[in-house]
């Protein structure tokens, strides 16, 4: 394939969701296995919405998952996106070339009038769509009303007219034009619709593929209808499938309408994200392969992009979280894990109870769980205690302590042969014995193996909590 220009072009008018970063890493992929370029421009050209933590986020994400960009202005470091918002006077210019050549018009209908045009439409059960009030008006009248400004402008789009193309995901797709709204293209304060600004954007960055998701292919007719009104040729189309739940209802925040930020903080790794996201309608063998991202750069195949949604399901991205958890280098992990320790904790204790959990865990947040009471003393709660240990376990951890007391050599092998030992002569059942133990140990009932668990915590600690604990 020919190095292909592509673009990530987010609106920063809310949190972005997982879709929108799938549509970034498929565009990014392709830029890359092709040595093309990728962009990203922001579309703040609804100031009405425009939220700035939204695309504060927005770059944090590209930057977590590491998806950069090569072009862009640069003050020194790395480029920065592209902004509509400073191209106003540009997307104006366009406009006025459309109204000259008759292919948008100026319209100053009130809202009011608008509004209840609609509902008439409605009432009547049409489609709603501005019935071209103001095309009407002579050159003159549109002189003084300008004069009030308050405008704004609209595409004359063809009245019944076929619109095809072959979409690069969704095969030949073909709409006609009779139900499309005059779109407006200029809104009254100035500022262009997504409509104007993404043809005239993608035109002058060139972009050879627009990659975006299914939801817009509505759209692409009016774009299709501007290419060809200013003789631009256009892009090839690609319209990524939804995302939907495992209940095959639309995403939603339960689902994972969350953006990739709070998977992060939740304690998924951005390799297995960006493994997960690639599944969400690619396909490749069995969809549950491990790719690094280099791997994918040479495996991605737009071709093999599907039409159908694509379902999100939690417990596979937990499943690849886990397989690049068990990937990484212990070293790399106690990094990673530190913002998941509690706060006292010490990154080379991290290191040292990893290879304890590193088979256990699926998010990097199950740590504080599995692990909290290397750190901290927990609180043992005898309920606890007596619903899951049978016997006399007070009398258990009263041996315990003093066969651990007699141990000199604090190693694994040594405390379980001891402890094994003691079972053996008291005609204990070792799972009680070692339940009491556990909980009393680390308050809780699961936890990695507890001898080894003991090693680390040290004799004189596991004592202590011993001790404690009898004490009262
Ligand atoms: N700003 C649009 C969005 O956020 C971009 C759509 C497109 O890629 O053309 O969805």
């Amino acid at each position: 394939m020919k190095p292909v220009r592509v673009r990530f072009a987010p609106s920063p008018t809310g949190l972005p969701h997982i879709g929108n970063t799938r549509t970034a890493l498929f565009a990014w992929l392709l830029a890359r296995q092709t040595g093309g370029r990728f962009i990203v421009r922001v579309e703040d050209t609804d100031q009405k919405r425009y939220q700035p933590q939204s695309l504060e986020k927005i770059l944090e994400i590209l930057e977590f998952l590491e998806l950069d960009w090569d072009e862009g202005p640069r003050v020194g470091g790395p480029h920065q996106p592209y902004f509509q918002s400073q191209r106003l006077d540009h997307y104006q210019k366009i406009a006025q070339e459309l109204i000259d050549s008759g292919v948008a018009y100026y319209c100053f209908c009130s809202s009011d009038r608008l509004e209840k045009l609609r509902r008439e439409q409605k009432e009547k059960g049409q489609i709603p769509k501005y019935d071209r009030h103001c095309l009407s008006l002579s050159e003159k009248e549109i002189e003084k009303k300008k004069q009030a400004g308050n405008y704004v402008v609209r595409l004359k789009m063809p009245e019944n007219l076929n619109f095809s193309w072959k979409d690069l995901v969704q095969g030949e797709i073909t709409i006609n034009s009779k139900d499309l709204d005059d779109q407006v293209l200029l809104k009254s304060d100035g500022y262009p619709t997504y409509h104007l600004a993404v043809v005239v954007d993608d035109h002058d960055m060139k972009i050879s593929h627009v990659i975006r998701g299914v939801e817009w292919i509505s759209s692409t007719p009016k774009h299709l209808f501007l290419y060809q009104s200013l003789g631009w040729p256009v892009p090839a189309l690609m319209h990524l499938p939804l995302i939907l739940g495992p209940d095959k209802a639309k995403l939603s925040k339960r689902h994972g309408a969350k953006s990739v930020l709070d998977y992060r903080d939740e304690g998924y790794l951005k390799e297995a994200l960006i493994n997960f996201m690639v599944y969400l309608g690619w396909s490749y063998h069995d969809n549950s392969q491990i790719l690094t991202k280099e791997e994918l750069i040479k495996a991605f195949d737009y071709q093999k992009i599907q039409k159908q949604n694509a379902i999100f399901d939690i417990k596979k991205l937990d499943w690849f979280n886990g397989q690049y958890i068990r990937m990484k280098k212990d070293e790399e992990l106690a990094q990673l894990l530190k913002p998941f320790a509690p706060k006292e904790a010490d990154e080379d204790l991290i290191k040292k109870i990893i290879p304890l959990v590193k088979e256990r865990l699926a998010r990097l947040s199950e740590f504080r769980g599995l692990a909290g009471f290397f750190f901290l003393s927990p609180e043992v709660s005898q309920s606890l205690l007596k619903e899951n240990v049978r016997g006399n376990y007070k009398n258990y951890l009263k041996e315990a302590l003093l066969v651990i007391q007699s141990i000199k050599d604090w190693q694994e092998g040594e405390i379980t042969r001891k402890l094994m030992a003691l079972i053996k002569k008291k005609s204990w059942q070792t799972g009680d014995f070692f339940m009491a133990l556990r909980i009393v140990i680390a308050g809780s009932r699961h936890t990695p193996p507890i001898n080894d668990s003991l090693v680390i915590l040290g004799k004189e600690e596991t004592i202590q909590r011993l001790q404690k604990f009898l004490k009262n």
